[in-house]
């Protein structure tokens, strides 16, 4: 199985044709509430995927942890380690105009109230179930590495998605096996300006020299470059029309664990995340874009 550990929150979307200037009011076509935060989101995408899913995550005693709880539950996640603490759920605050263009509020709320202990405690509850661990930054970063650490101690794969990127010390990364950036992560990390498969492959170097494992680097459209001691290889994307990219990266890493966790190969791991990024931009939004094995399984076979 896979362990998640990161966060959870309420997605409140308006859509506009314009986004507002400053003091202004504009009037919305729409509003949306889903389930969101890179935990919850790579969270679905691994249950969706096969795997059964634990996440390690705080919500508020309020109507959206309700919500978020409900989604979470409906995507198949163990809600097990999830805690409520206090009285306040994350809130993301999004606006979409018509072009897509979007900005957004992030404010933690109960994820910072996430703590080593209550790390420390889900590892225990779920090790003997779980193989690997997934890992994102929106989370109190002290708590993030402590988790890398405790989960390479427990035995779990540490599979780190460095967003929103940034510094780490240099302990940690001996115990990520897997990192996987986008460009611009790895780009603010490494300070390699990536723009292509050879200049991802310069932003690679760095982390292997870190003792990071494996080296994975999302390219959106352009596919992945994948870099181990042993081997580097490029994985062109899966052709698809997207109508929006949000969740691409939350769908490949949470695919790519539940495959690792299946004990698939790398290289089939890798091709199954990827398919999953690609249907996700398929379908607009985060988590209710996010695609089951089934669907994987017919792009891969088509
Ligand atoms: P993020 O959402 O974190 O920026 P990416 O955009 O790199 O991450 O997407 C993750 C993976 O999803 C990519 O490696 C790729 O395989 C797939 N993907 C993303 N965008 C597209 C696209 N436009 N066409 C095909 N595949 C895509």
């Amino acid at each position: 199985g896979v362990v998640v550990v990161g966060s959870i929150s309420a997605d409140v979307t308006a859509f506009t044709r314009r986004l507002p200037r400053r003091g202004e009011t504009v009037l919305g076509d729409d509003v949306t509430l889903v389930l969101g935060g890179k935990g919850a989101n790579q969270a679905v995408a691994a249950a969706r995927a096969g795997a059964p899913t634990w996440l390690v995550g705080c919500v508020g005693r309020d109507p959206f942890g309700e919500i978020v709880s409900s989604a979470l539950r409906s995507h198949g996640v163990a809600l097990t380690e999830v805690r409520s603490v206090g009285d306040r759920t994350g809130v993301a605050h999004i606006r979409v105009d018509a072009s897509g263009e979007n900005d957004i509020v992030m404010t933690p709320l109960a994820n910072a109230d996430l703590s080593a202990e209550m790390v420390d405690e889900s590892i225990r509850a779920v090790r003997d179930r779980a193989s690997v661990l997934l890992l994102q930054l929106e989370i109190p970063v002290e708590v993030a590495c402590h988790a890398v650490e405790a989960g390479a101690r427990a035995g779990l794969t540490v599979v780190l998605d460095p967003a929103p990127a940034q510094p780490l010390p240099d302990r940690v990364w001996p115990h990520v096996a897997v990192v996987t950036p986008n460009e611009s992560e790895a780009a603010a990390l490494t300070g390699v300006e990536v723009v292509d498969v050879a200049s991802a492959e310069r932003a690679a170097a760095w982390f292997l020299d870190r003792g990071v494992g494996h080296a994975l680097i999302t390219l959106g459209s352009a596919g992945a470059l994948s870099v181990t001691r042993e081997r580097t290889r490029h994985f062109p994307a899966y052709p698809v029309t997207p109508v929006d990219t949000t969740a691409a990266g939350d769908a490949f890493t949470g695919s790519l664990g539940a495959a690792l966790a299946a004990g698939l190969d790398t290289a089939t791991a890798i091709r199954r995340g990827m398919a999953a990024g690609a249907l996700a931009t398929t379908l607009p939004g985060a988590s209710p874009s996010l695609p089951d094995r089934k669907a994987v399984d017919e792009l891969l076979d088509a």
